[in-house]
């Protein structure tokens, strides 16, 4: 198993640290010819989510990774990985990938309040969550699975090859969100044998 971790922008290097922990192989997508290997899950980011579309665009990467999604190769979405994936941005007129099929709030807990941590359930399991300005879920399609609410609020939750989470399990000791993309990956690559 090989995973690529979109390194354009943000924080892509604590993924990467989550991965070694786990023992999994794992690259940096930085340029288009990266974009081009071979890999069977796919890692975005938190940061920020317009930095990141320019960059996709300007470096002739965004639709080729476009392609694989839709064409079902697990992603993870962290935060600014979330709202790249999402369909709709209630306060941006922007989409980025819109590959999944949910609408989200940006910057939805106000610039003061932005950066907090609980700890609450992800799919019946307690886990630390970091949110730093992070969006919400404000909608989602009937075939969305929701893994986790908090306040009333989506903040993380699957839709087939796609997984998304409005907090920063990366930034924690944590690995249980990361182990669920890495069964995600195994199916997706048993379906593929
Ligand atoms: N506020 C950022 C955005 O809208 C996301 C924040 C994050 O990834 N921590 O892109």
């Amino acid at each position: 198993m090989r995973i690529a971790v979109l390194a354009l922008q943000g924080a892509f290097i604590e993924h990467e640290n989550i991965l070694k922990k786990l023992g999994i192989e794992y690259f940096e997508i930085r340029q288009k010819k990266d974009a081009l290997e071979e890999f069977d899950g796919l890692i975005i980011p938190g940061g920020e989510s317009t930095a990141q579309g320019k960059l996709l665009h300007d470096l002739g990467i965004f639709d080729i990774l476009k392609e694989k999604i839709l064409k079902g190769l697990p992603v993870f979405g962290t935060c600014a990985g979330l709202i790249m994936l999402a369909k709709k941005i209630d306060n941006d007129n922007r989409v980025h990938f819109g590959t999944m099929d949910i609408e989200v709030v940006r910057n939805a807990y106000g610039r003061q309040l932005g950066s907090f941590t609980v700890i609450d359930k992800f799919a019946n399991e307690d886990i630390p969550m970091v949110f730093i300005r992070a969006p919400y879920i404000k909608k989602i399609n009937e075939s969305c699975q929701v893994l986790s609410v908090v306040d009333e609020r989506i903040v993380a939750a699957r839709s087939n090859n796609q997984l998304v989470t409005a907090f920063h399990p990366e930034l924690t000791n944590n690995t249980t969100v990361h182990q669920y993309f890495i069964s995600m990956v195994k199916d997706y690559k048993n379906a593929k044998c």
